[in-house]
């Protein structure tokens, strides 16, 4: 017979996760760090890669590095889990918290691939999206948590794509009035300073998801993590797939890791570039730009123009940003990565001129 029994009921309708990735002199469109990592760092990660075995498999667990992040984070072992990038853990999380009968609870407009990986897993999903200046509805997500029925939720912090942080003490009275399992979303975490581990001591149904992708300049190589209680890790360790860290990826971590101190003076440069790119977007005409404790800023373009359409226009003129003009609660809004001082006069300057054409 040539044909074939459809695919899992729950898959039809969805479309792959696509990045929209697209090659272009200025990739300010992924939230990536746009420095790679220092070139002497480079130099010691080859030398650390090239005592690395291929033949073996990895240390399933990696724990050389997770107990390099323990410490540094002041945890045991058993508290830290590496994951194939921070999107891994995610997808665990689904698998492991969510399924059938179970339901997510949601604060769009935020990371689509929360929602994704919750249809997939057959989880319902429950929206409680944020207000018009996409700060949390604090008093309704709490009421919502209070109903007792959400089994997992992820607050992110600050928030990819709006930029805005979550107040630690408003998490608190998330892990205080239920036992739902709250993963806060650290991603860009550095570059706000801001950070709920210490409530980690306190509440058993906290997670912290962290990744070397953006202010470690690794989006490339797949490296991320939870902080949390062991129980809880326990859980995520029975779904994970055995081997997703592989041998080269640990190597490279464990000498960035080591070097982490090296990529303050960059995280630096991108909060001053960050002000400096706010502050030029609010001052161009038919620009609305959201204040970000992030690495990227939302901006919204007045609705007597169309944001797909400048978003074209950018890229024609070698730029890449990220085009949420139809997403829900974000229409007519882009997102661009802070670039380097170059990158980013280069979009200001390009941005103004087809503003003002
Ligand atoms: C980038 C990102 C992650 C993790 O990305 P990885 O590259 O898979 O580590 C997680 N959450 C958010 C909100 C992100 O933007």
């Amino acid at each position: 017979m040539n044909a074939v029994r459809p695919a899992a009921p729950q898959l039809a309708g969805i479309q792959p996760y696509d990045p929209k990735y697209l090659p272009a002199e200025v990739m300010l469109s992924a939230n990536e760090n746009t420095l790679d990592v220092p070139f002497e760092i480079r130099r010691e990660v080859e030398r650390e890669v090239r005592r690395t075995a291929f033949n073996r498999y990895p240390d399933p667990l990696a724990n050389d590095l997770r107990d390099m992040i323990a410490e540094a984070n002041g945890l045991d072992r058993d508290q830290v889990l590496m994951g194939n990038g921070g999107d891994e853990l995610l997808f665990d999380m689904a698998l492991a918290w969510g399924g059938p009968g179970r339901t997510f609870m949601n604060l769009p407009p935020t990371f689509s691939v929360y929602a994704y990986n919750a249809r997939i897993t057959n989880t319902a999903v429950v929206d409680v999206p944020r207000r018009a200046d996409f700060s949390i509805d604090e008093d309704a997500v709490l009421e919502r948590l209070a109903q007792g029925d959400i089994d997992y939720t992820i607050v992110t912090s600050p928030n990819n794509p709006t930029g805005d942080l979550a107040h630690f003490s408003f998490v608190k009275k998330m892990l205080e009035i239920s036992d739902t399992l709250v993963m806060v979303d650290e991603a860009y975490f550095e570059f706000s300073r801001y950070t709920a581990r210490p409530l980690l001591a306190e509440f058993d149904n906290l997670v912290i998801l962290r990744t070397f992708s953006k202010a470690f300049s690794m989006a490339g190589v797949r490296l991320g993590y939870i902080l949390g209680n062991e129980q809880v890790l326990d859980e995520f360790k029975k779904v994970r797939l055995p081997y997703s860290v592989d041998a080269v990826s640990q190597a490279i971590a464990r000498v960035v890791f080591a070097n982490r101190a090296e990529f303050e003076r960059g995280i630096d440069a991108i909060i001053e570039e960050r002000q400096r790119l706010e502050d030029a977007l609010n001052e161009m005409p038919f620009v609305t730009a959201f204040p970000s404790e992030s690495n990227y800023i939302l901006f919204r373009i007045d609705e007597s123009r169309d944001a797909a359409v400048v978003w074209e226009l950018l890229y024609e003129a070698g730029i890449l940003v990220r085009d949420f003009s139809r997403a829900q609660y974000l229409e007519n809004c882009l997102r661009v990565s802070v670039g380097t001082h170059d990158e980013n006069t280069r979009f200001l300057e390009a941005l103004e001129s087809i503003l003002t054409m």
